[in-house]
């Protein structure tokens, strides 16, 4: 499928960003040379490995579980990490990223799913961390919004439903705490894949994150 036809041209705020995980750079590169510049990967290695080999422009997307010792490996160069999912994790990227004197910008994960696999926060907690100004502390950390993914099933009202929570609980933050603390910017709303983009862009995502649509079925 053509990138361009994803988004379509009416949704020119919304961040289509294409998953790479699994593919080899000369496919990555052959996308990056159609003009797509943030590309997203789920392990720390393998995207160490692709940054070195490909253009320094891209914007590099995290958006796998992340392990609190390969943190620092990423900060350098990482545009935004999609999936934080726990205090000690958002702890040690303020640490390490105040070594390198570096910003991060970071969404926080959220438990939107029936499957207990999922990673995340619940809602409650992330309400939590923001009534309880959790944030305020830290100097080195940009709060971007929140992330969540669909359960895998084919019932449509269901996927809606969920995106639509996380829409709801994404406004409710935002309307009390955006801009009260200079690293709070809700401005990032991701979800959305191959299977659900066009439900999530609906419901209000403006980060899309897709894989086999654009590089085809992974091995
Ligand atoms: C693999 C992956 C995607 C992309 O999935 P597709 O169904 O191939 O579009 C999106 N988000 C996350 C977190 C992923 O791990």
């Amino acid at each position: 499928m053509d990138i361009k036809d994803i988004i379509g041209s009416n949704n020119k705020n919304t961040t289509l960003v294409a998953v790479s995980k699994t593919k080899p750079v000369e496919k990555i590169q052959k996308i990056y040379n159609e003009g797509q510049i943030d590309f997203g990967e789920n392990r720390v290695n393998e995207l160490i490995y692709k940054y070195n080999l490909l253009p320094k422009n891209i914007n590099w997307h995290m958006i796998g579980h992340l392990q609190r010792n390969k943190v620092k490996l990423i900060l350098p160069f990482i545009h935004l990490i999609h999936s934080i999912d726990s205090v000690r994790l958002i702890n040690k990227i303020e640490n390490e990223s105040r070594k390198i004197n570096k910003k991060t910008n970071i969404l926080l994960q959220v438990h939107i799913a029936k499957e207990e696999t999922k990673h995340g926060f619940t809602f409650s907690q992330v309400k939590d961390l923001f009534d309880n100004d959790f944030f305020n502390s830290f100097e080195y950390l940009s709060i971007r919004g929140l992330m969540g993914m669909s359960t895998f099933t084919n019932d449509k009202n269901q996927i809606r439903k969920e995106f639509n929570n996380l829409k709801l609980l994404f406004d409710e933050i935002k309307s009390k705490f955006n801009k009260v603390n200079k690293n709070i910017i809700l401005d990032s709303l991701s979800m959305g894949m191959s299977g659900d983009y066009k439900i999530a862009l609906e419901e209000g995502s403006n980060i899309i994150r897709i894989g086999s649509l654009i590089f085809g079925e992974r091995e």
